[in-house]
């Protein structure tokens, strides 16, 4: 299968991405826009067919007491067989609206009597590639539970009952089949809680093993650190500096550092790292930048390059370590490091490969940690001599919680952005304004600037509604011929991706349409506008990051969110981004206009730590799951007490599981 599940135990965790659930028929009166509803309807009209060539459309008039509405369906010619007058259907599908009308789209078709049965039954969709139907998945998973000795609960009875939980084994049929929507909200509840407890538990964990000891590399502080400030094209902001006298004073305390760096896009995280990397290296030791993406990575690398060329520094080496270089650069790379003359090191995962041999390591950054699991960090880490940590993130944590999930992690907060910076100019419009936003785009591609696009699909695809990459590049290149268009996307090889992200960078390629694989990190201060097609299907986390793209020089940005269907809901929820540029707020904000009904869905987008659990909705699990862990752990004997043993061999599974063959 291609869904990367390669067996049965992956298998039963391949959770849907969300629940169909089929409510009662509603009256057609009520029918609102955009909305998935129900009808029971009666035959108004004659059944109409119109061939457009590509699709055949069959339209009709159905009724019920209140009112009257369109129905259509494509390339479905059967259906004429299906209705008859006279006899009543239960139709269900999403309104849209069509020459001012509403008209039921190509919806199903039921016997009431078989549509009463599916009533408040939840069903759940998976997220399916080609070739797969969401029938066979279904059956799959039914299959897989079948084959399984059973998933057993490792935690003792009266802890389920003190924290009200789901048994385990209750609650991962459950996610996938529940009976009703009580268990369906139990069971999702019991699996949140466990994401955030074995997580926190493991982490808490580790960090007691290594100790808060004295390091090995204690530095000294080096006059040259002042120089490049100094020398920077900018001023660091205030809170930049006070951060970066917090990191000197961590390298040089003796101990080992900890610190979470948060700080919203844009804020100036990477510079903070350079810095702490140079002062490692003016103390003779190498330093790790770990980045989410090679994009980055590789973004990070060249921007180090760059500020150490302009100032004339000679003793600090960068060296890039990707899965995509060449057999000679990498084994050139392996021996800079192994040698240590390189000793500013930016990489990917690469990084914590057997092969590569660090000389003296004694600094491990990662940058948008929430990208990665925290044991890859973890790995670097668990050296003989464990160098300093510091971990960057946009990640809108707010302290409490940073506290709950890394414990005594010192953690530095950057809340102003740089200086100079014009707040970005939102819109939130519809595809009707296409139009004046393409003559826009004329106008700061004429003004020297550059914009990114962002689709959400990298194909079209049957049935799904979305702009894609592959078309909307071609519609770019002839609406701007000059302004040399490109495409980036997952499936691309790890060069190519490269080579587009360099061209945009050096300004050569002046308008990229993208999907979001942009979204982390990336940074093009000359990029004034970020257009986002279909905004209404990502996550505001998400948009936010993406609007993090531009407003990153001292020119005007702006940032125009098309929401390619209408509907109240989605121009509200895009509103919160039109009114804040602060992550967390729009977090919280989103959560709350969301409200629990949108528990039925799982991830929109991003953010790899958790799958079900969401660090803003389920806040109250996150605080019992962290005291649950605190206690635990408080009494380093309890975890050997017999009736943790079951637990004891389920942390130890997931260390295993997170590590992977990681080790160095
Ligand atoms: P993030 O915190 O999202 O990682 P970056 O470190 O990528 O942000 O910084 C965003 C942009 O702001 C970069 O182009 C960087 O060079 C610039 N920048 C960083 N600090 C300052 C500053 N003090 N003044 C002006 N520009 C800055
Ligand atoms: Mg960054």
């Amino acid at each position: 299968m291609k869904l990367g599940v390669d067996n049965a135990e992956s298998l039963l965790a391949y959770y849907p991405v969300h629940y169909d659930l089929y409510t009662k028929p509603e009256p057609i009166s009520g029918i609102l826009e955009g909305r998935k509803c129900a009808i029971l309807a009666y035959q108004a009209g004659n059944i109409a067919m119109h061939d457009t060539g590509r699709l055949k459309i069959i339209s009709v008039d159905v009724q019920d007491a209140t009112g009257r509405i369109r129905v259509c369906w494509y390339n479905a010619p059967y259906i004429r067989q299906v209705i008859k007058r006279g006899k009543p259907y239960v139709l269900r599908g999403v309104a849209k609206r069509k020459q001012g009308f509403l008209v039921l789209e190509h919806p199903e078709i039921f016997q009431p009597e078989d549509y009463e049965k599916k009533v408040d039954i939840l069903s759940p969709v998976y997220g399916l590639t080609k070739g797969l139907s969401n029938n066979m998945v279904q059956k799959a998973v039914r299959a897989a539970f079948a084959a399984l000795p059973g998933i057993t609960e490792y935690l003792p009875d009266p802890i389920l009952k003190a924290y009200g939980l789901m048994d385990l084994a209750r609650a991962a049929w459950s996610i996938h089949f529940p009976p009703d929507y009580e268990s369906f909200m139990q069971a999702r509840s019991r699996l949140a809680f466990d994401e955030f407890f074995l997580f926190i538990l493991a982490i808490r964990h580790l960090r007691q093993r290594l100790g808060d000891a004295e390091s090995a590399f204690a530095m000294h502080k080096f006059w040259e650190t002042e120089d490049f400030i100094e020398k920077l094209p900018y001023a660091l902001t205030r809170g930049q500096m006070n951060i970066w006298r917090e990191i000197e004073a961590d390298l040089s305390s003796g101990r080992r550092m900890a610190r979470l760096i948060q700080g919203d896009v844009g804020s100036g995280k990477t510079v903070l790292a350079f810095l702490a990397m140079y002062m490692a290296a003016l103390n003779g030791y190498q330093s790790v930048l770990m980045a989410p993406t090679e994009v980055l990575a590789r973004q990070h690398y060249e921007k180090l390059q760059g500020l150490l060329a302009e100032q004339g520094i000679t003793g600090a080496a960068p060296v890039l370590l990707t899965g995509s270089l060449k057999a000679g650069e990498r084994k050139m790379a392996l021996r800079l490091i192994e040698e240590g003359s390189g000793n500013l090191i930016i990489g990917t995962h690469a990084l914590i490969q057997k092969a590569v041999r660090y000389k003296n390591l004694a600094l491990v950054i990662t940058d948008e940690q929430h990208r990665f699991g925290v044991y890859q960090r973890q790995v670097l880490g668990e050296r003989e001599d464990p160098p300093h940590m510091m971990v960057m993130s946009a990640t809108p944590i707010p302290r409490t919680l940073g506290v709950v999930f890394y414990g005594d992690l010192d953690v530095s907060v950057l809340s102003e952005l740089p200086a100079k910076r014009l707040p970005i100019k939102n819109c939130v419009v519809d595809s009707s304004f296409r139009p004046n936003a393409m003559r826009f785009i004329r106008k700061e591609l004429d003004a020297g600037h550059q914009v990114y696009i962002i689709c959400p699909m990298i194909e079209p695809q049957e049935g799904i509604d979305a702009e894609n990459v592959t078309e909307y590049v071609k519609k770019m290149r002839k609406a701007f011929p000059d302004a040399n268009v490109a495409c980036l996307h997952g499936r691309m090889k790890p060069d190519e991706k490269t080579k587009v992200m360099e061209e945009f960078s050096a300004g050569q390629v002046r308008a990229l349409v993208s999907t979001t694989v942009v979204e982390v990190g990336v940074d093009v201060p000359n990029a004034t506008v970020m257009m986002i097609e279909n905004a209404e299907r990502f996550g505001l986390a998400a948009l936010h990051q993406l609007r993090g793209r531009v407003g990153r020089g001292e020119s005007q940005s702006y940032c125009i969110f098309m929401a390619g269907q209408q509907g109240e809901d989605i121009r509200k929820r895009l509103d919160i981004l039109n009114h804040s540029n602060d992550g967390f707020e729009i977090a919280e904000k989103d959560f709350e206009l969301r409200g629990p009904g949108d528990l039925l869905g799982f991830r929109q987008s991003g953010d790899a730590s958790f799958r079900i659990a969401d660090i803003t909705r389920d806040r109250d699990l996150l605080e019992k799951a962290g005291n649950l862990a605190g206690w635990i752990l408080k009494d380093s004997s309890r975890l050997y007490e017999e009736e943790f043993m079951p637990l004891r061999r389920k942390l130890e599974d997931y260390l295993k599981e997170n590590e992977g063959s990681l080790t160095i």
